[in-house]
């Protein structure tokens, strides 16, 4: 017999939210441009979004997901092992693992899907991951259901890496070593020759996600881990710079193969749509020409994080486009992103359990877009709410 209402876990699990005033909800929003959307009329600044290079309106991958939809439809009709592999999808891949410099590469159709299945596949309950502390959620989802045995080194701590890899004597099937290389909530980098060359002395496998690199950072801004021999595993995203949607994993021809074979998240789901593949193409294309809209959006990045850090304001270790404003407490990190509501900028608190507890902040996220004008009213926004409260 069921004790209480069979619902009554749903009660608790929102009521606890409410009361430590974690309770989410979704607000609709409008965009506008590539850094405005309105919010019930209200037209608001967006610190908020990762579309970096502003693809995501870009008439070219516009015009491209509108031509693959009249040419080719409006689904892919199938998973990709059964009729859902297109041409487009091939010709893609190759283009993909060329521009990364990989033998091969395989598309995905989120990220999340990518790392939760990925890892899921490559893991069994004999092997070992030793994975930043800090890492998304759909890595750690990847690792829980593999039933790994999982350790989490302190952020960045490579020296505490290298001694779980030295302690790790027990008869492991494998050993797998995955983070990112751009951490999506502080902005900062991990130190990719330490971590190759750590992989390669203790023969374990290196798993990167690039989902903030890929399109911002590295040769032609393909991401900080294209082109690196001793990479394993490389994950990037469309769904950010890209502008589009979906993901690819880039990896050698043999682990290619295995993933299409063992991997379900693969197999067992319904390929990209023709207009999500025009849009990627399109944004792929474009990458090579971007660089002047990359180095603006480091300069950019660079004055923001100077002048914030000038108001004594905690911007961590963020030497990206990411720039997360550390606060600490909920209450203030929430009254901050209430505030900036107020006078039209959107820029989201990010509150535990998304963070740990106690590293509540305002993460800003700039796009190539952002004039130096809109900065301007975001740190003068800032500057008055500061003083408010001090
Ligand atoms: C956004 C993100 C993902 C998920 O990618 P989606 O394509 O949005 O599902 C994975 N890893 C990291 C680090 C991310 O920031």
């Amino acid at each position: 017999m069921v004790q209480n209402d069979k619902f009554t876990f749903i009660e608790s699990a929102l009521t606890e939210r409410v009361q430590s005033q974690r309770l989410r909800s979704l607000q609709p929003l409008q965009p506008i441009d590539v850094v405005h959307v309105a919010r019930s009329g209200q037209v608001l600044l967006n610190f908020s979004s990762n579309d970096y290079l502003g693809l995501s309106k870009h008439p070219t991958l516009i015009a491209a997901a509108q031509q693959y939809t009249e040419q080719y439809g409006t689904g892919a009709t199938a998973s990709r092992l059964v009729s859902g592999t297109y041409e487009i999808h091939q010709n893609l891949e190759e283009k993909l693992a060329l521009a990364c410099g990989r033998e091969a590469a395989l598309l995905f159709n989120s990220g999340f899907q990518a790392n939760s299945t990925i890892l899921a596949a490559l893991l069994d309950r004999q092997s070992l991951v030793l994975c930043d502390r800090y890492v998304h959620n759909s890595l750690l989802q990847g690792i829980l259901a593999s039933g790994a045995r999982f350790k989490r080194y302190a952020h960045n701590d490579l020296h505490q890496l290298e001694a779980a890899l030295q302690q790790a004597q027990q008869n492991y099937s494998r050993i797998l070593i995955v983070t990112e290389t751009v951490f999506s909530m502080d902005g900062d980098c991990s130190d990719l020759d330490g971590l190759i060359d750590l992989a390669e002395r203790y023969d374990a496998i290196l798993y990167l996600d690039d989902a903030h690199a890929v399109g911002v950072l590295g040769q032609a801004g393909m991401g900080l881990a294209a082109h690196r021999a001793g990479v394993d595993l490389v994950v990037g995203t469309f769904g950010k710079a890209f502008g589009a949607f979906g993901a690819f994993v880039t990896c050698s021809r043999k682990l290619c193969d295995y993933l299409i074979n063992c991997c379900p998240g693969f197999i067992y789901t319904t390929a990209l749509p023709p207009a999500v593949i025009g849009a990627i193409e399109a944004a792929l294309l474009l990458m090579p020409t971007l660089e002047s809209e990359r180095q603006f959006l480091r300069q950019q990045s660079n004055r923001l994080r100077t002048e914030l850090q000038a108001l004594g304001y905690d911007t961590g270790a963020s030497s990206s486009q990411i720039i997360p404003v550390l606060l600490g407490t909920e209450e203030k990190t929430l009254s901050l992103s209430r505030w900036l509501d107020k006078q039209g900028i959107l820029a989201t608190a990010i509150r535990p359990p998304t963070v740990a507890a106690g590293t509540a902040r305002i993460r800003l996220a700039l796009s190539s877009c952002h004039t130096p004008e809109h900065l301007d009213s975001l740190v003068a926004a800032i500057c008055i709410w500061d003083n408010i409260n001090h």
